[in-house]
């Protein structure tokens, strides 16, 4: 019996991935990387026949892609706790089993969160730009910024990263946790985390995270409006998607001192040029997508990747269906 054929599109696959599918499915990983411009075409001119799709890239995954796929395709997984890079209504529609990698990644992404919090805050950026060009000054008011105990943390999605960012904050003295979300957590009271409407969240929070999905409802929560509600000595961390935030009113609120910093590890492009006007801000910190990115962090989520395809191959559920249903 001929083996089902999983093609995986970006030749970054983790080893670990690779060998749970070893003599199990017939695996084609083609030889590129996101940012090269050969890869969408690569891509589509290699789907058809495929049985399953290990989509770890950032391209959209659309109706066109899944048509050149074909009739066959079984099973679809990303290799990302996000699924905003794929059409998922129309996985949907066309009854394709889809998984993600959540839950595996929740405490590299939340050691990344609270770190971007300590460093924008604190001005890490402007003082290593100081320190490079000579700048020292040392004085009583040079290089004032903010700390974290007694102040309101507000968290923008209380999942599996926003849970694991509260855990880690315990230690902070932090006066007060808040979090919005569309539905209530059963975790929030263990937690400490009290739910309020996004407008208090904005009002209220010293520190803005950032750590839900990019849905229709959420593209361009923070905008030229809701950044008016921020305080101006607020922090806000980005660790969701780019596109979150309208960067435009980011930009114009940092520049004006409207809010006080920022520390993004997503933008809206990735990756952003290094003429972007936020990257010549001293007060908005970015890195490159960096949450997820340790080596074991990698590992388990290429195994959960090929998990949910073999399971699928078996007719079970996935390990981790993805159930976010309303994506752009
Ligand atoms: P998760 O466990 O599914 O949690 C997402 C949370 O966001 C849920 O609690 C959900 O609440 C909430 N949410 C959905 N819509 C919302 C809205 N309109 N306003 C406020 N909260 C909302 O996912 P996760 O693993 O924590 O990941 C969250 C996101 O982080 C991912 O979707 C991805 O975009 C991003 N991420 C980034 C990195 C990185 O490397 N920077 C790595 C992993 C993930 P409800 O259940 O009430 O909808």
């Amino acid at each position: 019996m001929s083996l089902k054929k999983v093609l995986i599109v970006n030749k970054t696959f983790p080893k670990a991935g690779l060998d749970l599918l070893k003599n199990k499915v017939e695996t084609t990983v083609l030889p590129y990387l996101d940012y090269q411009p050969e890869m969408l075409p690569e891509i589509k001119k290699n789907l058809a026949g495929s049985h399953a799709l290990i989509w770890n890239t950032k391209h959209r995954l659309n109706k066109e892609l899944l048509d050149l796929a074909g009739p066959q395709l079984e099973a679809i997984t990303t290799m990302a706790s996000g699924v905003d890079h794929i059409d998922v209504a129309e996985v949907a529609k066309r009854g394709i089993p889809l998984g993600n990698t959540p839950d595996c990644l929740n405490n590299a992404v939340a050691d990344i969160t609270v770190g971007l919090m300590i460093a924008a805050a604190r001005g890490f950026k402007p003082g290593i730009q100081e320190v490079e060009r000579g700048e020292w000054k040392y004085g009583v008011q040079w290089k004032l910024s903010r700390h974290i105990n007694g102040t309101t943390v507000g968290i923008v999605g209380l999942g599996g990263i926003g849970q694991a960012v509260v855990r880690r904050l315990k230690g902070f003295d932090v006066g007060k946790f808040v979090y919005s979300g569309r539905t209530d957590k059963p975790e929030a009271k263990a937690l400490g985390v009290e739910r309020v409407p996004i407008d208090q969240l904005l009002k209220e929070s010293d520190y803005v995270l950032l750590c839900c999905p990019l849905t229709q409802e959420t593209k361009h929560l923070i905008n030229r409006e809701t950044l008016k509600l921020m305080k101006d000595t607020s922090v806000i961390v980005n660790i969701g998607r780019g596109d979150i935030i309208d960067h435009e009113a980011l930009y114009d609120a940092l520049k004006e001192g409207r809010i006080f910093a920022a520390g993004l590890d997503v933008t809206s492009p990735e990756p952003i040029s290094k003429d972007h006007p936020l990257v010549s801000l001293p007060n908005c910190l970015i890195i490159p997508h960096l949450g997820s990115a340790t080596a074991d962090t990698r590992d388990a989520m290429a195994k959960l990747s090929s998990q949910n395809i073999l399971q699928a191959f078996e007719g079970k559920p996935m390990a981790y269906p993805n159930i976010v249903p309303s994506i752009l």
